[in-house]
């Protein structure tokens, strides 16, 4: 007796931010391999971000690149619009895109950083979450996952108490969300990945700081960007499906 062949299920559709380099690269390639295609949204190094590409298309995925910062409305709205248009109705966000601004104390930081780091990690955060509420809504079906960090909960005194509080709202903002959305069938989590070794550390001043750090972490060395990219892709699978509302700590026991 001939067997049908089932339905061929469709290939989740996820946005990344911040999908360039590091983690969300990192995000975007390990995705690809578990058969997700990509929108992967940037903010200003193209090579970087066609590299990634690349890496995603060798993995067997589709993938579109789209120049956006996260902290401007129009460019969000264009992100998910061209997502949508290019590879179908969106499944899954990583908010990954994340600003520190220069290392410092607070009393030395000036109002332009707080200003942009408050702009990326909070209002990009919230206007992505907004428009992936709607759509998944709609669809009755999704998966958002926040980036946070660990620095929500030590604080990062004498670095940027400003980003480490960016962080924390990211993680109420999850806990509320969750909330918000899990009659409609969408699932919102975050990972608060500890030090990881990217180039978020120089573009803040010390490019050593992951690796001075190390003495600090009990499992004795910073992260690698792979190992927050499987946290995220395990909160956005539906191995995941029983999991809204929470932060998932990768911090090698900080
Ligand atoms: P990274 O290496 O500096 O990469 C940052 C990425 O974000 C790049 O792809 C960059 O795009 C993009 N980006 C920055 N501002 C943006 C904006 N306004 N709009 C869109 N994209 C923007 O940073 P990372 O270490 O991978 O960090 C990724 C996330 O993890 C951040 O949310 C960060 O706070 C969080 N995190 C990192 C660590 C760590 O130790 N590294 C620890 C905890 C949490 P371009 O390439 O175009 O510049």
């Amino acid at each position: 007796m001939a067997i049908d062949d089932p339905a061929p299920r469709l290939r989740p559709v996820t946005v990344v931010t911040g999908g360039s380099r590091g983690i969300g690269a990192a995000t975007c390639v390990r995705l690809a391999s578990d058969g997700h295609d990509l929108a992967l949204g940037y903010v200003s190094d193209t090579e970087a971000a066609e590299r990634t590409a690349a890496a995603v298309r060798d993995a067997g995925a589709r993938c579109v690149t789209v120049r956006a910062d996260t902290s401007v409305e129009a460019d969000v709205e264009r992100l998910f619009d061209i997502a949508a248009d290019r590879l179908g109705p969106v499944t899954g966000l990583v908010n990954n895109a994340g600003v520190t601004g220069p290392l410092g104390r607070l009393a030395d930081t000036s109002t332009d950083t707080l200003r942009r780091v408050l702009d990326v990690n909070l209002l990009g955060v919230l206007l992505c979450c907004r428009r992936a509420a709607k759509d998944m809504t709609a669809t009755g079906a999704g998966a958002i996952v926040n980036v946070s960090s660990a620095a929500a909960t030590l604080g990062s005194p004498g670095d940027f108490v400003h980003y480490a509080a960016t962080k924390a709202a990211a993680d109420a903002l999850t806990v509320g969300l969750s909330k918000e959305l899990g009659p409609d069938g969408v699932r919102v989590n975050a990972v608060a990945p500890g030090m990881i070794d990217t180039d978020m550390h120089a573009t803040a001043g010390d490019p050593n700081r992951a690796h001075t750090a190390a003495a600090g972490i009990p499992l004795g060395r910073p992260g690698a960007a792979p190992e927050i990219a499987a946290a995220i892709a395990w909160l956005l699978s539906d191995e995941a499906s029983y999991v809204t509302g929470t932060v998932l700590r990768v911090a090698g026991g900080r």
